[in-house]
């Protein structure tokens, strides 16, 4: 077939090795509607992925979307962020309206660029206000931010580090919260232990050293990890003692995928800086958001005498007009549809049957997650929770996938805990669709026992 040579040639795959398209086709997705894809070979597939990397949440195929994007392509595509558009105005108005205590939207085109400028925020401010001394980053183990050096930079996968250091300086790591993986042992209070790492790591550093920190909600491709009870307001009341910014990623979670419109307001606490991406227009178009409070954002406006206090920077397609004016329908959807809500009923719905595998299967170690991003964790001994080989995720993987099941995995690894199988299907998801899911899994299952 034309397009899978022209492919097989000239594509460069996200983090692929190419090598295996030598002997096997490239998969090529043509067709989505709802929460189906189809490839150029005319097999149709479950997408528990939301396209692959966790991102269209309203489900594929929606009209309303290309409209709204084409009707406002037809009358201004583009402008400089320098300038306002009327999507862009609209939107940030709708989006801060559900972000009790968020003032103020900086739009880009990518998780990346939308975490790089936190980062640069935060440095600004360190000029600003501290003569450049304020200026670490802490990020936790587990955690990815993003692709470019300053993102992997704050990323605390060694798999998606290695081989592309040297590394920006000014960032930290702390170990991670997962209770399954913890340090800590059996203890009631494991939640506040596990934050208590942030604060020795602002210890350690000098307090007046570190002017953030960047955390997951929930970790997504780190292996789907929720923090136990505890640990979100005693990250907050420490943030609050050593005057840190908390910058959260809801680059996965934002906009309802957890059951909630963004995944820190399951801990009731306020973040400075908050970013989003992938879920804020459904990637129906690229577009990025990173806001503020009013009070990070005051700490740019100057009296008049002052230079160089705004913010110094732009991203070139920060100011398409498609991305805000998908992303107002994409809200519209998401509200009419109550779409939150039945990603929180659904999450339980799957988590619960997730259990229930769990119980039949001893390959499975431990289930968690929030909402429709879910996480099963596969060990080769349940007793000593030995984590089972990659091998064993990559194959429950292609075996779902033979079956008509797209599921997500934790990825190519040169370390040990990349065992656990991620699951994020569209937020439109049925209750027939999600037995679809555990129906597959429990039959890929029953033929690795
Ligand atoms: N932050 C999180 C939590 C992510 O999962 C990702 C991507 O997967 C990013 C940031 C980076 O987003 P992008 O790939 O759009 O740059």
């Amino acid at each position: 077939m034309q397009t899978i040579e022209q492919d097989r040639n000239h594509v460069w795959h996200h983090l692929s090795q190419h090598s295996v398209l030598k002997t096997q086709d490239p998969m090529i997705i043509v067709k989505g509607e709802g929460s189906r894809v189809w490839d150029i070979k005319g097999n149709s597939y479950l997408d528990a992925s939301a396209g692959g990397v966790w991102c269209v949440n309203v489900g594929y195929g929606r009209t309303s979307i290309a409209d709204a994007i084409s009707q406002q392509l037809s009358t201004l595509n583009f402008f400089a962020g320098t300038a306002g558009t009327i999507p862009g105005a609209v939107f940030a108005e709708k989006l801060v309206a559900k972000m009790p205590g968020m003032s103020r939207v900086y739009y880009a085109s990518s998780g990346s660029e939308a975490n790089e400028k936190a980062f640069k925020i935060v440095r600004q401010i360190s000029h600003k206000k501290y003569g450049g001394k304020k200026y670490k980053i802490l990020y936790r183990e587990r955690d990815y931010h993003g692709s470019t050096i300053a993102t992997l930079s704050a990323t605390g996968q060694e798999e998606r580090r290695q081989q592309y250091g040297p590394f920006v300086p000014g960032f930290v790591e702390f170990p991670h919260c997962c209770e399954y993986r913890g340090q800590f042992g059996d203890v009631d209070n494991y939640g506040e232990l596990a934050a208590l790492e942030l604060e020795n790591a602002i210890l350690r550093e000098g307090p007046d050293t570190v002017g953030s920190v960047i955390l997951e909600p929930i970790t997504a491709g780190g292996g789907v990890i929720t923090a136990p009870q505890g640990y979100w307001p005693k990250i907050q009341e420490i943030c609050r003692k050593y005057n840190v910014l908390l910058h959260i990623d809801e680059v996965v979670c934002g906009l309802g995928r957890t059951g909630k419109w963004f995944g820190y307001q399951h801990y009731g606490i306020q973040p400075d800086i908050v970013t989003l991406a992938k879920g804020v227009a459904s990637s129906y178009a690229a577009i990025s958001c990173t806001v503020t409070t009013e009070a990070v954002f005051q700490e740019f406006l100057a009296d008049g005498a002052e230079k160089d206090v705004y913010f110094r920077d732009i991203s070139t397609f920060g100011g398409c007009t498609a991305g805000p004016a998908a992303a107002i329908e994409n809200m519209r959807i998401i509200e009419e549809e109550g779409l939150v809500e039945n990603s929180a009923l659904m999450g339980d719905y799957l988590l619960a049957g997730f259990q229930q595998l769990k119980e039949k299967f001893e390959l499975i170690g431990d289930v968690r997650g929030k909402g429709l991003l879910l996480g099963i964790e596969l060990v080769s001994d349940r007793a000593n929770k030995t984590p089972a080989p990659e091998q064993v995720a990559i194959r429950v993987a292609a075996m779902c996938m033979q079956k008509g099941l797209i599921i997500g995995r934790t990825n190519r690894s040169f370390e040990q805990l990349n065992n656990t199988l991620c699951f994020c299907p569209v937020m439109t998801i049925t209750q027939e669709e999600a037995d679809f899911i555990l129906q597959t899994l429990d039959s890929v299952f029953s033929e690795l026992s």
